[in-house]
């Protein structure tokens, strides 16, 4: 099983993916946490990436796709992963479809958490308020300035992925704003929805998905009435102009 989490910052997807790597056995892999640990180790990488999370920027593309592809090839992600926090941009997904088709496999879903952006900003001031309570050292970025800017880059550079994913035919949204376990219930219907039939999940062409995610990503794309706001300030348009899966929380 190999599955990538979309979604702001907040929306839940490192929560998930714990709950889903306990269920299928697979590794998760956060390029938020691996990025964090060359940062604690002062690698080169970490160096590089220091001022930039802590601004709420991204990290560059080719520093991010070296990571993974180191990090893909151990033996412990063979059986599958949970990609999660990666890919945040439309080169990032190429070069992570290149990797797969190198490897000979395919992507079985990418799930979107689709959230509100008033819920996102309280979340993560609720995680702020229990972890200074508890005495826990914050993250760097885990501010309300710091957020907007996390939000804005991700509107920006990995809300195209939506459309990039829905082309593909790999794309399910659920509904983020469900309790945890509603989230996870839902997510496993999306994945035995993906399963049956591989015909349909086979992986878009590189060059091809590209060209349709730039031309896409211009567009706003949001759910069914079931689901929330995406981000908040869009304006939404009809469900049909969706390219994916909406599992019905
Ligand atoms: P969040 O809670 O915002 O989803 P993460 O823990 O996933 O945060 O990532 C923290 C920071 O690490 C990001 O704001 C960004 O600077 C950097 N980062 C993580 N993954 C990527 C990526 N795929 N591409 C670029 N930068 C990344």
């Amino acid at each position: 099983m190999r599955l990538i989490l979309l979604g702001p910052p907040g929306a839940g997807k490192g929560t998930q993916a714990q709950r889903l790597v306990a269920q299928y056995g697979i590794v998760q892999l956060s390029t938020g946490d691996m990025l964090r640990a060359a940062v604690k180790a002062g690698t080169p990488v970490g160096r590089k990436a220091k001022d930039i999370m802590d601004a709420g920027g991204l990290v560059p593309d080719d520093v991010v796709v070296d990571i993974v592809a180191q990090r893909i090839e151990q033996p412990d992600a063979r059986k599958g992963f949970i990609l999660d926090g990666f890919p945040r941009t439309v080169p990032q997904a190429v070069a992570l479809d290149r990797m797969l088709v190198q490897h000979g496999v395919a992507l079985d879903a990418a799930i979107e958490l689709q959230v509100d952006e008033g819920a996102l900003i309280r979340r993560i001031e609720s995680r702020i308020a229990e972890m200074k309570a508890r005495g826990e050292p914050l993250r760097q970025d885990d501010n309300p300035a710091v957020l907007q800017q996390r939000l804005s880059a991700y509107r920006k550079l990995t809300e195209p992925l939506i459309a990039y994913y829905g082309q593909q035919g790999t794309l399910h949204t659920v509904n983020g704003m469900a309790p945890v376990p509603e989230v996870t219930g839902q997510i496993e219907k999306a994945l035995d929805a993906a399963k049956p039939d591989p015909a349909v999940k086979a992986p878009g062409k590189p060059a091809g998905a590209l060209a349709r995610a730039a031309d896409l990503g211009k567009k706003s794309s949001a759910g069914g009435s079931a689901l929330p706001k995406r981000t908040a300030g869009r304006k939404a348009a009809q469900p049909k102009s969706r390219g994916g899966n909406t599992t019905p929380p």
